[in-house]
């Protein structure tokens, strides 16, 4: 089931929005306010995010923002009649399309689709290493044959290294792919992070495959070495 995120303030709309797209088969999980969306998004998991740009707190093209950082989920805003400068700024910023409000349910379901489907042709290869295999599009990874449940933070990180297989990668470097150039924080973040990594991949198979370079960064690869 194609599971959906409607970001959406009001409520009458985000309900019919859910009951219609209920009726077509779509699984829909509601946010009510940038955060939560934010939040949800972050996540994972979601084929599509339907995002209201009027929201209260952070606003949708805000959302939107700090969403392309780690996402290319496909995104459809929501915006009012006649609010050109959303739309020219929300594509600018990666939105993938818009509905402007009012709409009808067809139009809506129709770009949906459209979007859908183009985003199944772009589905890219899956990349393996060693025992692990990861499937972007369909945000999937196994090691050994065995599904491995990951964060979205989780797998944003795995990602990095597997498409950099035998780079060593600095903090730095993974700090700004995972949690984006303007993120305050300590990079011990990505020690953390790593530390969840090797512990979920380390329960289905033996192979270090993560590993640290010392005063450096990490570097995935298959060979062991000191
Ligand atoms: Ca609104």
């Amino acid at each position: 089931m194609q599971k959906i995120l409607l970001v959406e303030d009001e409520a009458s709309i985000a309900r019919f929005v859910e009951l219609e797209l209920g009726h077509e088969g779509y699984e829909v999980v509601k946010a009510e306010d940038g955060r939560e969306g934010l939040r949800l998004a972050g996540e994972g998991g979601f084929d599509l995010v339907l995002l209201d740009v009027m929201l209260p707190g952070i606003n949708g093209l805000e959302v939107l923002r700090r969403l392309r950082k780690d996402s290319d989920v496909p995104v459809i805003l929501l915006t009012a009649r006649d609010a050109v400068m959303d739309k020219v700024s929300g594509l600018d910023m990666g939105a993938d399309d818009y509905v402007t409000k009012p709409f009808s349910i067809e139009e809506l379901l129709a770009r949906i689709r459209a979007l859908l489907r183009k985003q199944g042709r772009q589905g890219s290869a899956p990349m393996a290493l060693g025992p692990l295999e990861m499937d972007v599009a369909r945000h999937t990874v196994t090691a050994e044959g065995q599904p491995v449940e990951l964060t979205g933070r989780e797998f944003s990180l795995l990602q990095a290294l597997m498409e950099n297989p035998g780079i060593v990668l600095s903090r730095e470097t993974l700090m700004d792919r995972v949690w984006g150039y303007d993120f305050v924080g300590e990079t011990n973040l990505v020690d953390v992070y790593i530390r969840y990594l090797r512990a979920k991949i380390g329960e289905k198979t033996d192979r270090r495959l993560i590993q640290t370079v010392r005063g450096v960064g990490y570097v995935l690869r298959e060979e062991d070495t000191p």
